[in-house]
């Protein structure tokens, strides 16, 4: 894993090559943004965006945390309520994809918030607005072991941050008047696949694979 030392070689690579290259780029940029979609998901260090969607500066308004978390709606000194209300009513995304990911750290201590309390406590408490993850998976499928536990609470916690999504009034409306779409992924950090929830059948399935149906307003978002 890089060193910040090795970081700033990186950005020097960047500013010599990839800056003048892209000339033209940065000067259309600097005059403002248009990006299309509003990507939500972890912070990961694991996750490249960038690169696993190919895309350049302009391309996709990024709003990341631990556990790619949507509060719900209500707390307006919320970062996440701010930047969602942004990108819908400023710069008039027209898609919204919530992206969790196969072995997430946050989704693992959902799971076990009394055992992290003592070592964690903010991240427990910031993690507690999905609180309701862990009954949604553990009501159908007791039987499960640890593993297959941790990979469906991935899975249902997209959900549940769609679902929260939507209590958001920017996005219910946009999402009403047929303006902003919502997609639900689950990228898997082992080989790069991308599932995607579809929601006449509520499964996830294969984004190359599925027919795409964004998510509509109609609770519940559970899982099949
Ligand atoms: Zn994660």
């Amino acid at each position: 894993m890089k060193t910040l030392q090795q970081l700033i070689q990186g950005y020097q690579h960047f500013l010599t090559v990839y800056c003048p290259k892209h000339e033209d780029l940065l000067a259309q940029l600097s005059r403002g943004q248009q990006p299309q979609v509003l990507l939500i998901t972890c912070s990961d260090s694991r996750i490249e965006p960038g690169l696993i969607f190919q895309t350049e500066p302009g391309d996709l308004f990024v709003l990341r945390n631990a556990g790619n978390m949507v509060p719900p709606y209500g707390d307006r000194n919320s970062a996440e309520a701010g930047t969602i209300e942004f990108a819908i009513l400023g710069l008039k995304v027209h898609d919204i994809v919530v992206m969790g990911h196969t072995q997430c750290g946050a989704v693992r201590a959902l799971l076990q918030l009394d055992n992290v309390r003592t070592q964690l406590p903010c991240l427990c408490q910031y993690l507690a607005m999905s609180a309701r993850v862990p009954a949604l998976i553990g009501a159908r499928s007791q039987e499960a072991d640890a593993e297959r536990q941790f990979r469906l609470a991935v899975y249902q916690n997209v959900l549940v941050q769609l679902d929260n999504l939507l209590t958001h009034p920017a996005v219910a409306s946009a999402v009403e008047r047929g303006q902003v779409a919502l997609h639900g992924w689950v990228y898997h950090i082992e080989t790069g696949a991308i599932d995607a929830y579809h929601h006449s059948t509520g499964q996830f399935l294969p984004l190359q694979q599925a027919p795409f149906e964004p998510v509509h307003s109609e609770w519940p978002l559970k899982l099949t």
